[in-house]
């Protein structure tokens, strides 16, 4: 989709290190990252929002992908977050999942 940045990541026009890459799935760092390992993992076909994503196949490759990273970045027992902004609640509307960690098992509430 033109003006998408994250399109623009996934057909490198964007310069940015990459995590994992293949055919289907882009993973790369947080521009703005919230803790030490602050990963984006998306497809690279332009899905708008969660709700768009109707590929069982997609979500099985994205979940493989994601597994892949937490053991790299030695997240396993460490503490970790996957999250999924949707219905307005993301800013780029490009259908990607934060892996954020190490984390405590503590939330903060204030
Ligand atoms: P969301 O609110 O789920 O849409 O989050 C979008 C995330 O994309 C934010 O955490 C931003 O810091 C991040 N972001 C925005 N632009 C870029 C970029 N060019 N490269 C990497 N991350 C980005
Ligand atoms: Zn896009």
């Amino acid at each position: 989709m033109s003006g998408c940045i994250f399109c623009k990541i996934a057909k490198h026009e964007i310069p940015t290190e990459f995590f994992y890459e293949d055919k289907f799935v882009m993973a790369f760092p947080d521009i703005n990252p919230v803790a030490k390992v602050h990963i984006l993992i998306m497809p690279k076909k332009h899905i708008k929002d969660f709700m768009d994503f109707k590929n069982s196949s997609g979500l099985k490759k994205i979940k493989d992908v994601i597994q892949k990273i937490v053991k790299d970045q030695k997240l396993e027992d460490k503490g970790y977050r996957i999250v999924i902004n949707g219905g307005g609640a993301q800013i780029i509307d490009h259908l990607h999942f934060h892996l954020i960690g190490p984390l405590g098992k503590k939330v903060s509430m204030e």
